[in-house]
């Protein structure tokens, strides 16, 4: 079952039920607490919280996802992407616990044939909240069997936004991919045998302050209960294309294999290429769609995040042997695959392709006068039987090199040294408040952020995704 299948299968199903098709929103937020959407329910806090009436009782949308601090992850493990499509339904004190439940069991086991997605049963795990057994109820109720439910604790099945406010248990479905890939003990215990597919929060606690996400107590009810919930895109797709992981999938493998083409190295002869090959394959995709939404490569913010992913891309295809310029080979492989989905990333071509490839280029004229001072600050260091890069060294990469600091970790780290961080950042804050003495005397501003402040003295509670902290601070 191809991507665009299961998205379009998930909209008919629950515009079937009543819910309003929502468009994806940006990836670049509304919410200045956030860098990038995380989670689908992102577009929809403002109805979550009541802070402004719903127009709807029930909807439904797949939304375009970014999430950085999965980075470390992607390639590695089968189901991390940077960029990702997270499917959802949502009710604004409409339907509850039960009927997002029977939702969810429908639409995973009815057949292919009858317009589900045909997991079968026995292939299926739910954990639930430590003591939510209205939720363990609702699921025996359905014929999961007692023993492929297991209940979790506040850590990963409770959501809150860390804060006063709306908070609830949460209920994940899992795939098990059989004993090729781990031990029998079910998702609790393995999370590469047992792949999380969807995770249901049922918003109905108003909780108190406390000391952060996972220590607070519960003051109530809140008097409009909320659903909210998230389906990887990509996951059903790798799990239904029969394929190990989500860069394997039709909306990602064209630009891995474009990658193995062009190291003329085979994709699955050796674990390290593969990580690599895989890294490209997410990055270039996330570097797509984040350039569609107006992001462009910079040294701050956004931008920033984009400027790594691209640079890390570059130094992929690099370790896979690749010397000269890629991007014109792997964007138009990523655009290829992804513009029936989303059009623009075709019509747009140009511009993106334009400030794409000119970064690549950009990068390429400084990575080997940058590796060449890296690797005599490598052997300086070890000389003095040192373990540590000057922060110095760190800054001059960054500076006029155009090496983002976590590509000089990784590549000090590869070397068996780590880099004095307090030293760089000093070096950094430094250059920063130079930067806007300067900008102040020339009567410029860094970026108008004023028509945020109007959000903000709502006091609008911040929510970062279903468990997910990302915020500026965390990068
Ligand atoms: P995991 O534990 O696997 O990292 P999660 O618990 O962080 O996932 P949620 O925040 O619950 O994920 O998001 C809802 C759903 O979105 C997940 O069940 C999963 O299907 C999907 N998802 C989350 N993060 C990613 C990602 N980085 N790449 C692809 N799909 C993702
Ligand atoms: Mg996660
Ligand atoms: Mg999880
Ligand atoms: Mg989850």
């Amino acid at each position: 079952m191809q991507t665009a299948e299961i998205r379009g299968r998930w909209l008919a199903f629950f515009a079937d039920r009543g819910h309003t098709v929502v468009p994806s929103a940006s990836l670049v937020s509304d919410d200045p607490t956030l860098l990038f959407t995380v989670a689908g329910m992102v577009p929809f806090v403002p109805y979550l919280t009541g802070l402004v009436p719903p127009p709807y009782p029930r909807a439904t949308s797949v939304q375009k996802c970014i999430r950085t601090n999965d980075i470390e992850e992607v390639g590695k493990t089968p189901r991390h992407g940077t960029f990702f499509q997270m499917a959802g339904n949502f009710s604004f004190g409409d339907y509850f616990k039960e009927q997002a439940i029977q939702y969810a069991w429908e639409l995973l086991t009815t057949p292919e044939s009858a317009g589900g997605y045909g997991f079968l049963e026995k292939d299926l795990w739910v954990t639930i909240y430590l003591d939510d057994d209205e939720a363990f109820g609702y699921w025996r109720a359905i014929g999961v069997p007692a023993d492929r439910i297991q209940r979790l604790g506040k850590e990963s099945n409770y959501w809150s936004t860390g804060q006063s406010g709306p908070a609830g248990p949460c209920s994940e479905i899992f795939f098990d991919r059989g004993p090729a890939y781990g031990a029998d003990g079910g998702p609790a215990t393995d999370d590469d045998r047992y792949v999380e597919i969807w995770n249901l929060v049922f918003m109905q606690y108003l909780r108190g302050e406390g000391s952060g996400k996972d220590d607070f107590e519960i003051l109530g009810d809140l008097p409009k209960k909320n659903i909210d919930t998230g389906m990887g895109l990509e996951r059903v797709a790798f799990l239904k294309q029969g394929v190990e992981n989500m860069y394997e999938i039709d909306q990602v493998r064209p630009v891995l294999d474009r990658a193995a083409a062009l190291s003329r190295r085979a994709y699955g002869a050796d674990h390290e290429d593969d990580v690599r090959m895989r890294i490209v394959a997410d990055h270039v995709r996330s570097s797509l769609m984040l350039m569609s939404d107006g992001v462009m490569p910079s040294n701050e913010g956004r931008g920033y995040i984009l400027r790594r992913l691209m640079r890390r891309t570059v130094r992929a295809m690099r370790l896979l042997g690749v010397e000269g310029a890629t991007f014109p080979e792997l964007f138009p492989a990523s655009r290829d695959a992804m513009s029936d989905a989303y059009p623009e990333v075709k019509s747009d071509y140009d511009r993106i392709s334009q400030a794409a490839y000119a970064e690549e280029e950009t990068f390429l004229r400084t990575l080997t006068s940058g590796s060449a001072v890296l690797d005599v600050a490598v052997a300086k260091t070890k000389k003095a039987a040192g373990a540590e890069l000057p922060g110095d060294t760190a800054f001059l990469l960054h500076d006029t090199y155009g090496f983002p600091i976590e590509l000089t970790l990784e590549m000090a780290e590869e070397a068996g040294l780590s880099v004095n961080r307090e030293a760089f950042d000093a070096l950094m804050s430094k250059q920063r408040a130079m930067a806007k003495a300067d900008a102040k005397a020339k009567k410029t501003t860094l970026a108008d952020l004023s028509v945020y402040s109007a959000f903000r003295a709502q006091g609008a509670t911040v929510f970062t995704g279903h468990d997910t902290l990302q915020t500026e601070s965390s990068i």
